[in-house]
């Protein structure tokens, strides 16, 4: 490696955040290198915990061929998973336990989800990622909150819309067949609310990057709200520092869900680690969405009980049959 950052990274590489994020865009499209990409994405969460633990262990899914950083939270639980692999959803509820780890990796979720017309898979498949390896309410609910945004993102939905306090889907008025309002985490709630964010204004103060769940939610929705572009919103995000390249994974998805591709600078798309790869990954996961969307039948995801409990459960085990 050339580079001299604490990791020894060249400009273009990648830290956890991309691992992980790939090894959950390799388990939802399982078929898809040996098929050429046909059909919608799969949900099965200890095929997720082994290719979690192959880049763990093994170092696959890293650009250098190692595991170079992982954050306690998520190691603490791949190794429950290794000694109990009948348990792959091994992270635990203790509030103290709400670290970015699990927001961290989450586009890939929203990508292969985003064309649904309501949002109860994204939301049960969402949760539940997180849960492999960060089970507290708040790294949980701002998993839930930030696959909201970033599909609104996706499907168009402007920037000053979505970061408003009355995003529909985030506020809990969205189109009918969609949940009802999720019971948010306060914190969480205050977030997406966006009180905290924009009272910073454009110098961000107050705002800090750390590894807790909702500073990290805080400070990606900031980068972006107070951005000029996708670049502005990256940079803004990782010169926070402390936990500098989970923040800028964060603002980052959401930032080239709202400016495209093209808004990426191309110096460095040209310098990206592995850029064929994830490139492809990317028209893989939205041909999957695609494919699931065209064959959902009306009502695929009906409101099935009273409690949101039993529908995101009842969901779950409609994606993953
Ligand atoms: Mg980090």
């Amino acid at each position: 490696m050339v580079g001299g950052g604490p990791f020894g990274l060249a400009p273009g590489e990648w830290t956890d955040d991309t691992s992980m994020a790939l090894c959950l865009g390799d388990a939802l499209l399982p078929g898809h290198h040996a098929s050429g990409g046909v059909g919608g994405p799969t949900w099965e969460p200890a095929d997720v915990m082994r290719r979690f633990t192959a880049w763990y262990r093994d170092g696959s899914n890293s650009h250098s061929g190692k595991c170079f950083d992982i954050g306690a939270t998520t190691a603490a639980a791949l190794r429950r998973f290794e000694a109990d692999p009948s348990s792959p959803v091994a992270g635990v509820a203790h509030p103290d336990q709400a670290g970015n780890g699990g927001l961290m990796r989450m586009a890939p979720v929203v990508a292969a989800y985003a064309h649904d017309a309501d949002d109860g898979a994204l939301l049960a498949v969402a949760r539940e990622s997180c849960r492999l390896t960060h089970g507290a309410d708040e790294a949980v609910d701002g998993c839930a909150a930030y696959a909201l945004l970033l599909k609104g993102a996706l499907r168009g939905v402007p920037r000053g819309e979505l970061l408003s306090s009355s995003y529909p889907p985030v506020a809990g008025g969205g189109a009918a067949g969609s949940p009802p309002p999720p019971p948010w985490a306060p914190a969480i709630a205050q977030v997406v609310g966006g009180a905290t964010y924009r009272a910073a204004g454009r110098n961000g103060r107050g705002i800090r990057g750390t590894g807790y769940v909702v500073d990290s939610l805080e400070a990606a929705l900031w980068a972006v709200w107070s951005a000029t572009d996708y670049r502005d919103a990256v940079l803004r995000a990782a010169n926070l520092g402390d936990d500098a390249d989970t923040t800028a994974a964060i603002a980052g998805g959401l930032a080239g869900a709202l400016w495209g591709e093209d808004g990426i600078p191309p110096a460095w798309r040209a310098q990206l680690a592995w850029a064929d790869r994830i490139g492809q990954m990317g028209e893989e996961l939205e041909g999957a969405a695609a494919a699931r969307a065209a064959a959902a039948p009306a009502g695929l995801h009906p409101v099935l009980g009273d409690s949101h409990r039993r529908r995101t459960e009842e969901t779950i085990d409609s994606v993953t049959g």
